[in-house]
């Protein structure tokens, strides 16, 4: 595994990579095709299919969670568990984060989150407040964060430029919770990554994740540039988007703006988030 940048091995870690089946569809079903078209079609991705993937990419460890589930109300419990048992199956390879929707209500999350990290053994916690539906209040999110430092594990948020994934609420969040490492997944998207760059370059505990973000020259590069690349982490949104085209984003393409070699490279691919899942 790994890849090779200027002579250097350098061990990729991905930030971002869904798993499970998709509820309301077709349920566990394993098929990363649509029959009838032919196309890439993703229902659900088991952990056999993703090491596969990384095997062909050269990434040595994702972070997986579950993908969106489509209702308010539901807890994630059966993806949270498929992905618990492939990171059994698959040791070092998948670093599973229990995705917890908080409109299950205070005492259930918390329940759920002791559950996943205590006893299964999950490296953090996954929130989407646009699919699951909920604010970024800190009366909701408050004992979740709690929890997150109980646990010492980090906190991934979808992060974009609606009203509930707005990365200047988020880093006011998480500047309220400093020993809470918390991750601006999608570095909040097209529109809002230069609020994502701000948030991130002031609150200490706030962390970019590079998957989807492009318009490099407009978007992407001022924001890496201004955090600072200890703070940004590589990640994929995979199967949504090939390992490889996410990480060529950064070694092929970024690396013509922002200058990065293998130095830089190494804590971006993997190290920073080495570091921040040992530290807390
Ligand atoms: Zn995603």
């Amino acid at each position: 595994m790994s890849i090779t940048i200027d002579g250097e091995s350098i061990e990729i870690i991905d930030a971002h990579t869904h798993m499970g089946g998709r509820p309301r569809r077709e349920r566990f079903e394993i098929s990363a095709k649509d029959s009838t078209t032919g196309r890439a079609f993703f229902n659900s991705f088991s952990g056999e299919q993703v090491v596969k993937a990384m095997d062909d990419a050269g990434v040595d460890t994702v972070i997986g969670f579950p993908m969106g589930g489509f209702s308010s109300e539901y807890d994630y419990s059966d993806q949270n568990d498929l992905i618990a048992d492939a990171m059994q199956k698959h040791p070092g390879r998948i670093l599973g984060f229990c995705r917890i929707n908080p409109n299950v209500g205070q005492k259930s999350a918390c329940a759920l989150i002791d559950k996943y990290i205590n006893e299964r053994g999950m490296r953090g916690i996954k929130l989407h407040p646009e699919i699951d539906h909920f604010m970024l209040d800190e009366r909701i999110l408050g004992p979740i964060f709690d929890k997150a430092r109980d646990c010492g594990v980090p906190i991934i948020f979808h992060s974009g430029n609606t009203a509930n994934t707005d990365p200047l609420t988020i880093g006011h969040l998480a500047a309220q919770y400093p020993k809470v490492p918390v991750i601006l997944g999608h570095m909040g998207l097209i529109d809002g990554s230069k609020k994502a760059a701000l948030a991130a370059s002031k609150v200490t505990n706030l962390y970019l994740e590079t998957s989807v973000v492009s318009w490099m020259s407009h978007n992407f590069v001022p924001a890496v540039l201004k955090v600072g690349y200890e703070k940004v982490l590589y990640g994929s949104d995979h199967p949504y988007n090939p390992f490889q085209m996410e990480i060529d984003k950064l070694v092929k393409y970024a690396v013509q703006y922002t200058g990065w070699t293998a130095k830089e490279l190494k804590m971006i691919l993997g190290g920073n988030l080495k570091r921040l899942l040992e530290k807390y």
